[in-house]
């Protein structure tokens, strides 16, 4: 994906208010991230261990969104289980993310979750640039090219899910 400024992330969430949007914490080495081999941008709060981002071009725009672990802060699953962006599997690696609808529905309280890497590493689980642990990818006749595009599919989808306003 194309380099992100903070600017451009903070101006792209979709389910939080703009107040949140603007104070909530975008990593400062944006300039180091390694945006070439990412199919989109997530990052953990270090601030708030439950808050979780993302941020992903769909349809040639740029959403983010605010996630929250589903359960109290520290209780990120442990059990093993698999990631439904990119298909990777680890014992401990994976947490239930809930975001916020967008709009109305969200400030009514309906959410959407997933399953989803903890650290947001997809992209680099997919181009084995980061290691899961042994067995942690199912073995797969898809060529890399395929699993991206499936990464990005299913993100554009959890996407769309949030800001669906039906
Ligand atoms: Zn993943």
């Amino acid at each position: 994906m194309k380099p992100l400024t903070e600017t451009d992330i903070r101006g792209a969430f979709v389910n939080c208010s703009k107040g949140e949007a603007k104070r909530l914490s975008v990593p400062r080495d944006l300039a180091e991230q390694p945006w070439e081999d990412l199919d989109f941008f997530g990052w953990r709060d270090p601030q708030a261990p439950d808050r979780a981002y993302l941020a992903a071009e769909v349809d040639g725009r740029l959403r983010a969104i605010t996630l929250r672990g589903a359960q109290s802060a520290m209780s990120w699953q442990t059990r093993r289980s698999m990631c439904s962006m990119c298909v990777t599997t680890h014992t401990g690696g994976v947490a239930l993310l809930v975001a916020p609808k967008a709009g109305k529905a969200g400030k009514q309280g309906d959410s959407v979750g997933a399953y989803i890497c903890s650290d947001l590493a997809c992209s680099l689980y997919v181009r084995g640039l980061k290691d899961a642990g042994a067995g942690a990818r199912m073995h797969e006749t898809l060529t890399l090219e395929e699993k991206i595009e499936r990464t990005v599919a299913n993100v554009a989808a959890f996407i769309a899910k949030v800001t669906a306003t039906a």
